[in-house]
């Protein structure tokens, strides 16, 4: 069996986790990410569809996008006019977001459909890079920041199902994402508190130790600091709990001093 075939077949579809930075990573070539998510996907079987979970959509009940085709939001203020030009015009897929539905109302969600909304920052600045022919369809799902990471890790959960039909759930958010920091470090700021925080999280996601990642602000080395508010952090329980099982890191960069790029792939 050829390489390429075997790839095709993989199932249950590997889940992702990746950290988005700042929306001018859709035009740094130069970083380290801006190259990483534009090879990640090569390596991994296409995709009969994309769930992103993304750091930037919270609402009060789990919904899903339902739009026939993506539009895309630039969900972001005081950035250079290139950015706001660009465009990931992605179909959607309205029978994978009843589905989706279904399956968060079979584990107890209440679950909505959103029939307009398109694709926030979060998720179109890595799909650019990853799939940048936007042919593949996109349907974004929300945070519920205010429930917390055990709520998210379920949520993956019952979102499981989805691999088998070899749909890639994506959680997009930050694997630190401390943005006082970015913005205005304080003199003498290093990265060393973002590393140790980091190499928790290797740790922990590696021997698929979801109580600790549930427990991760009271366990993990300056989890305040490196998370002050959650939801960048979020998507990645969800990526977590839809995985059941352990993850790798396949990719680390930095953004500034505070902002880690890291990357997980479940297989
Ligand atoms: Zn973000």
């Amino acid at each position: 069996m050829s390489g390429t075939l075997k790839a095709t077949m993989r199932l249950p579809h590997p889940v992702l986790f990746v950290s988005h930075g700042a929306p001018t990573l859709a035009l740094d070539e130069s970083h380290p990410t801006h190259v990483f998510l534009k090879t990640v996907g090569k390596g991994l079987p296409r995709p009969s569809a994309i769930l992103v979970v993304s750091a930037h959509w919270d609402t009060e009940v789990p919904t899903v996008t339902g739009t026939v085709r993506n539009d895309t939001i630039h969900d972001f203020g005081g950035f250079p006019e290139p950015l706001y030009q660009l465009q990931y015009a992605a179909p959607g897929n309205p029978a994978l977001a009843r589905e989706t539905a279904g399956l968060l109302q079979a584990a107890g969600f209440e679950a909505r459909i959103d029939p307009s909304r398109g694709l926030d920052h979060g998720a179109w600045v890595p799909l650019m890079l990853m799939y940048p022919f936007a042919k593949v369809p996109v349907i974004q799902l929300s945070l519920q920041t205010r429930l917390g990471t055990a709520h998210h890790s379920r949520i993956g959960a019952a979102l499981a199902p989805l691999r088998e039909r070899a749909v890639l759930i994506l959680g997009s958010g930050g694997a630190t994402h401390n943005l006082r920091e970015f913005f205005r470090p304080t003199p003498g700021q290093d990265e060393s508190y973002v590393k140790d925080f980091s190499k928790w999280l290797q740790g922990v996601v590696k021997r698929n130790d979801r109580k600790s990642l549930e427990d991760y602000r009271s366990l993990a080395p300056n989890a305040a600091r490196a998370h002050p508010t959650e939801e960048h952090f979020l998507p990645l329980l969800v990526a977590a709990g839809a995985a059941g099982g352990p993850g790798q890191r396949i990719h680390t960069a930095m953004t500034g001093n505070s902002l880690s790029m890291d990357a997980y792939q479940f297989f």
